[in-house]
């Protein structure tokens, strides 16, 4: 009956879900028109359950007519010899088609996401297969669990009242406090926050989370890193406690994941959060992400997730102008009770232009030395400790540079990138050109336009979209600037 009913899944999905999802199912039993499967986890079973039920519904009926059943057991232990089977109704009839309770949700909790206690949870669980069907949905059982105790693993100290708004965040600071007011419930799901080191994303992102926290101290608010996400899936996967991983994230209630290019090219983990975002997105939580890089130029992320990305709001961080940054810092010293005299600050505002996080290493630098010297701080000190920094910023990759590595690359004499011509090969490279001084140098739009012959801002914009969109659609396009930023990375 099996091998039929594979036969007919098999017609209806993709080889490589078939090999996956269908292959590891062992058929165990069949009585009274009861067909018990075993799959390997919990975790499988929630899987085929969210994705394959209708293809296993119309095969059971084909073979076992309209009263064929289907049962699960799941196999609890993989790791011991003798694996104790737990089996789960599952009616094919129409009714029951509800996620399973997942083993022990609170047990994981309590331990965290690495807990083994959950396998023991389900094996005591064990109940007869005749046993009237009694599915309840995975997060009803989690409302019944006190999560306060719960580390939201959050820094309190990243706050709304403390994030300096400016043009330069406007529209992500404001879709983080509509998502922060009312989670899961705005049209900003997922809000996925993009910008390079040290502009504000974690600051952001754990503002929203610290805010709800502190407005709704009953919802599980998570932040984590994609980094420790994925270390904290691989260890499960070591330690054969994968279910415990997933039943715990999906708990959450608003979860953010900080730097997901992190994930790229790890496919197994993005499995496991596209599996997460899924169920966490159907019950309306919140998910908040950030990115070093626009969602279109994560490569290495499987395109089924960046697709989610896009049913929420994208919204950029860019460097902050200068009276963004005169505020950042006054704000700084007002939270820190530093005395800075006015002129310094100007010049470190005018001075540190790359990014937040070196505009307060500056003033972390200067305060040290002045308390270590019992010098009050002054410009002289203030140009002293900026030195390093601004050798670094001329270290820094920039427009001529780019502007003679592209031209270079497509030999082309650079000149002919600022000049007039609009003959195919010379426009691509300018193209090219501007999509890179975008990425690589925190020149204004009407900058990097003045730099290639006076062009104006929207050519600007216009040449970074086209370089976007061939990236997207021309293999060898790809590669080639896949190439050429090597050549600038590092740099
Ligand atoms: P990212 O995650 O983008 O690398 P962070 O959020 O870690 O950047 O920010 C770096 C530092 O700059 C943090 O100390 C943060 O508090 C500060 N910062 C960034 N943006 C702002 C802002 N708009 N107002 C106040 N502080 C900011
Ligand atoms: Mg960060």
């Amino acid at each position: 009956v099996w091998v039929n009913c594979l036969r007919v899944i098999k017609a209806n999905i993709g080889e490589q879900s078939f090999r996956t999802w269908f292959e590891p199912i062992v058929p165990v039993q069949l009585h009274n028109n009861v067909l018990i499967i075993q799959v390997p986890s919990q975790f499988f079973y929630e899987w085929l359950e969210e994705h394959y039920v209708d293809v296993l519904k119309k095969s059971i009926f084909q073979e076992l007519g309209p009263d064929g059943r289907l049962e699960y057991s799941i196999v609890v232990d993989q790791g011991n010899a003798q694996s104790q089977p737990r089996t789960l109704n599952l009616p094919t009839s129409r009714k029951a088609a509800q996620p399973a309770p997942s083993a022990g949700p609170a047990a994981a909790l309590a331990a965290g996401p690495m807990s083994s206690s959950a396998r023991h949870v389900a094996g005591a669980a064990a109940a007869p297969a005749a046993a009237p069907p009694t599915l309840r949905n995975p997060f009803e059982a989690s409302k019944v669990v006190d999560r306060n105790y719960v580390n939201s693993q959050l820094n309190t100290t990243y706050t709304f009242e403390n994030y300096i708004e400016g043009d330069c965040n406007r529209l992500a600071r404001s879709a983080g406090l509509a998502v922060a007011n009312k989670p899961g419930t705005t049209s900003f799901n997922p809000l996925m926050v993009y910008g390079g080191v040290g502009l504000g994303k974690t600051h952001l992102v754990q503002a929203i989370g610290n805010h709800i926290k502190a407005t709704t101290p009953d919802k599980f608010v998570l932040y984590v890193s994609a980094e420790k996400f994925t270390n904290q899936f691989i260890e499960s996967v070591r330690i054969n406690s994968v279910q415990d991983f997933a039943n715990f994230y999906l708990l959450v209630d608003i979860l953010i994941l900080d730097d997901v290019q992190f994930m790229s090219g790890k496919d197994k983990t993005q499995e496991m959060f596209f599996h997460i975002f899924n169920h966490l997105h159907q019950a309306g939580k919140q998910i908040v992400m950030t990115s070093d890089r626009p969602p279109r130029d994560l490569n290495g992320l499987e395109d089924r997730l960046l697709s989610r990305f896009k049913w929420g709001l994208t919204a950029d961080l860019q460097s902050p102008d200068f009276e963004t940054r005169m505020a950042i810092i006054q704000n700084k010293m007002q939270q820190d009770g530093i005395d800075i005299p006015p002129q310094v600050v100007e010049y470190l505002a005018h001075s540190v232009n790359t990014n937040v996080r070196e505009l307060e290493g500056v003033l972390i630098s200067l305060v040290a030395q002045s308390s270590l010297n019992r010098r009050e701080i002054d410009l002289e000190m203030a140009k002293q400790a900026l030195r390093h920094i601004i050798e670094e910023v001329e270290a820094e990759v920039n427009l001529d540079f780019i502007q003679k590595t592209v031209a270079e690359y497509f030999s082309l004499p650079v000149e002919l990138l600022k000049a007039k011509t609009r003959k195919k090969e010379v426009v691509t490279a300018r193209q090219v050109a501007m999509y890179f001084a975008k990425e690589h140098t925190t020149h204004s739009l009407k900058s990097i336009g003045h730099h290639f012959g006076g062009r104006d801002h929207s050519t600007v914009i216009h040449s970074v979209q086209t370089v976007s969109d061939l990236i997207d659609s021309d293999k060898s396009f790809r590669s080639s600037v896949q190439e050429l930023r090597k050549k600038f990375a590092g740099k």
